[in-house]
């Protein structure tokens, strides 16, 4: 299976914009089978170009039953166009920061238009898990990783945490 190499935290790489992509790219179609596989094989939820070294406007999530019943939605570039619900504060995990995981407060539904790959325009509504997921998947696609998300003192404890992983040899997938 074709899987790519997935960018660790703090690379910089991690904190730029990334650029919209041309609708109709052929070549969207073989990335996002490759970050499809990528994000299965580190047994995440939800994986962005960036996290692939990849400066693109696309994401793909798995929000359901990845491990029995996969059903990955590509996501190409997505934008938010609504949020809702009281705010609440949960732990995330990211595979471009292994072994560790961050509480970040956010609200649990989201409503996100994007394109699929053949360039249909959609739309997507997430609660809890999946609302989490895409907001955490397109703060990526700005530059904006688990510790821009985060409250200053979780900041403190998890690059505290996260240079502990990374010492111990922390692999993406893993979390503490
Ligand atoms: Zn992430």
């Amino acid at each position: 299976m074709d899987t790519l190499k997935i960018v660790l935290a703090p690379d910089p790489f991690l904190r730029e914009q990334c650029e919209p992509c041309e609708i109709g790219d052929p070549t969207l179609k073989p990335l996002a089978n490759k970050m499809t596989n990528t994000m299965y094989a580190n047994h995440g939820c939800g994986l962005a170009a960036p996290q692939v070294g990849v400066k693109k406007r696309i994401i793909v999530v798995d929000c359901d039953d990845p491990e029995n019943n996969p059903n990955p939605i590509v996501l190409v570039n997505p934008e938010i166009i609504a949020l809702d619900g009281s705010p609440v504060k949960e732990e995330e995990g990211c595979l471009s920061c292994p072994g560790i995981s961050v509480p970040v407060t956010r609200q649990p539904f989201a409503r996100v238009r994007y394109y699929d790959l053949d360039g249909n325009e959609c739309t997507i509504e997430g609660e809890d898990l999946l609302g989490r997921c895409l907001q955490h998947e397109i703060d990526h696609l700005n530059g904006k990783t688990l510790f821009e998300s985060c409250n200053a003192l979780d900041r403190i404890r998890a690059i505290h945490e996260y240079k502990q992983a990374l010492a111990r040899g922390a692999k993406p997938g893993e979390v503490e």
